[in-house]
């Protein structure tokens, strides 16, 4: 059957349920996020689930399902369908029998950000801004950088001044003008929005406005598609400000209101942080439904470094309603889970997804995920974009020196 138009039917308070009409720009509404409903009934009766399938392997062949419709153009930078690796050598070496890493490396700007950057833009150009704003831990800055200048957008990206080389080397490159701030994220947020009146540019801080998350969410549709519609046991993920968790769990939903899904059993997710920065992790403990800002954040998994999280209630209530958990691993086991995936399986494997084989290395331990269960964890970015740290384990030759042959042999 052949559709017109959109399937958005309005914009929703996450909070406290306002809504607001479809077709506006919005950021946020008493503080907190606002999310893209759509008409899924209509959707459900019109819309043949394996029309997915037939179409051109990216993020918008889910067309249907997103703010777009099949009306307006994406700013795309070709966001490809991700491979989902089986990992068997990594799976023996924990004690899992059936270990998955979908990896997003391969993405434009090599993150999972082009996702929802591309979504995000796509959506503010329709909306006619022509100027936009980002505080950043890094990856979204570089991400939206790019789709800014793939339209002729005017782009400033506000980063704390020890983010990673690459992301501030990336950003200069696709034309955004870059401030470096002593400070976090979220002190570049309060210099985006004390900016906002003067620049007249618009805030795409994370949550700020509902786009972004729902180009987040084709990881959720890409996954169950590439499943056969059936979704793993458990997704191990890791959560900075939420955006990734909290798209895939509303991808989920949808699709089981859809009755898309072979098996309505939902994922348990687990959100996944360092000790350095787990504000998420810490009210999940304590039982509460949002987070208290984290004093001292420091990571180097710079995705986790978000101290606060607009969000924070959408990521504990998704890993709750879900059966899930948070968790926080020590910030020094990080970089070996790192070396150990990458070194195991050549994935290229970013500080934030060792973090993640960490935690899962833990809950295999607990009991809490058993061995025959079917584990996807993603691998949120590219390891290449992390080049701070010197690597480990490197022979040096001096020049008419004796050559080190037992050193470059052994094991
Ligand atoms: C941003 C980022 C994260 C965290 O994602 P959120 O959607 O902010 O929770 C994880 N990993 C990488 C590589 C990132 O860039």
């Amino acid at each position: 059957m052949k559709f017109r138009g959109r399937w958005v039917s309005h914009l929703e308070s996450a909070i406290d349920g306002t809504t607001f009409e479809a077709d506006s720009i919005q950021t946020i509404h008493n503080g907190r996020p606002i999310l893209v409903r759509y008409r899924l009934d209509e959707i459900a009766s019109r819309v043949d689930r394996d029309i997915f399938t037939s179409r051109a392997p990216d993020m918008y062949r889910f067309r249907e399902l997103l703010p777009v419709g099949v009306e307006i153009p994406p700013v795309t930078l070709g966001e490809h369908e991700t491979p989902v690796l089986r990992c068997s050598r990594l799976g023996d070496q924990l004690g899992l029998n059936h270990l998955l890493i979908k990896d997003e490396s391969h993405l434009p700007t090599g993150s999972f950000k082009s996702r929802g950057l591309s979504m995000a833009i796509t959506m503010a150009r329709h909306f006619g801004v022509s100027r936009v704003a980002i505080p950043t831990a890094g990856n979204a800055g570089g991400a939206m950088a790019a789709y800014a200048a793939r339209c002729g957008m005017q782009a400033w990206v506000f980063m704390p001044s020890d983010t990673p080389l690459v992301n501030q080397a990336e950003c200069v490159m696709f034309g955004a003008r870059v401030v470096l701030v002593d400070g976090l994220i979220n002190d570049c947020g309060k210099l985006v929005r004390e900016g906002t009146p003067r620049a007249g540019w618009f805030d795409m801080s994370t949550l700020r406005e509902p786009y972004r998350i729902e180009g987040k969410k084709t990881m959720g549709l890409e996954l169950a598609m590439q499943g056969e519609w059936r979704l793993p046991d458990v997704i191990v993920y890791p959560a900075g400000g939420g955006t990734g968790l909290i798209g895939m769990w509303k991808a989920f939903l949808e699709l089981r209101q859809l009755g898309w899904l072979e098996d309505a059993t939902m994922p348990r997710m687990v959100a996944v942080q360092s000790e350095g920065c787990c504000p998420i992790a810490k009210a999940f403990e304590a039982g509460a439904r949002f987070a208290e800002p984290f004093a001292n954040a420091h990571t180097i998994a710079s995705g986790l470094r978000v101290p606060v999280a607009l969000g924070d209630f959408l990521i504990l209530d998704a890993v709750r309603e879900s059966e899930g958990c948070a968790v926080a691993i020590p910030e020094i086991e990080i970089g070996k889970f790192q070396q150990m995936a990458a070194g195991l399986e050549g994935i290229s494997i970013c500080p934030e997804t060792g973090a993640c084989i960490g935690a899962l290395a833990r809950l295999l331990d607990s009991g809490w995920i058993k061995r025959d269960e079917k584990v996807m964890v993603f691998n949120t970015g590219a390891a290449q974009k992390y080049i701070e740290r010197a690597p480990e384990g490197l022979v040096r030759l001096t020049p008419g020196g004796e050559i080190p042959w037992d050193e470059i042999l052994k094991d």
